[in-house]
């Protein structure tokens, strides 16, 4: 696999189905799914101890983790967990993109609140409106997750937020 990536700072969309194909659209509209952002080669599991059916695997403790897309329930406890901030789920839902991430800032955004909607390079692509907020006291890991409504368009571009403050 080209690792361009690495020197590059962010993975592109096209980089990441090679490294395990994305969910399609018809799954997306399922529900929410786990999509591993992780292409890496590093020994790390936590992701794959957490999960409750199984559902990441990876055969080696090296290897990038992969979803079995058919056994993910959406509890986003791999989001909540992952140290490196690598894992999201998506879900397609009355012409919207919930996109489920984690937060590491502060201040923690509030339920109903417009933020500014961020790709893998960090480059504004929008506005969405915070939909969940998991408080870090509530997560199992050490970082809180929000839940982002954004246009559908979004779902596979956006993967970070910024708050607006009081502009
Ligand atoms: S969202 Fe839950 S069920 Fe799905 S892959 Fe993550 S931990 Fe497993
Ligand atoms: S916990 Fe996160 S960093 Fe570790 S293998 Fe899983 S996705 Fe990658």
């Amino acid at each position: 696999m080209s690792e361009e990536w690495m020197s590059r700072g962010y993975i592109t969309l096209e980089e990441l189905d090679g490294v395990h194909p994305l969910p399609g659209r018809e799954r997306l509209m399922e529900g929410p799914v786990a999509i591993p952002e992780c292409p890496q080669e590093i020994p790390c599991t936590p992701c794959r101890e957490i999960c409750p059916t199984g559902a990441i695997t990876m055969e080696r403790v090296n290897d990038p983790p992969r979803v079995d897309y058919s056994k993910c329930i959406g509890c986003s406890l791999c989001v909540q967990i992952c140290p490196g901030l690598a894992f999201f789920m998506v879900h397609l839902k009355e012409g919207k993109a919930r996109v489920t991430m984690p937060y590491e800032y502060l201040p923690l955004p509030r339920r109903g609140e417009r933020v500014r909607l961020l790709d893998r390079k960090g480059e504004v692509v929008g506005e969405g409106v915070v939909v969940m907020v998991m408080t870090r006291e509530r997560s199992r890991g050490d970082t809180a997750v929000l839940t982002v409504e954004m246009a559908e368009e979004l779902a596979m571009v956006v993967r970070a937020v910024e708050v607006m403050g009081d502009e």
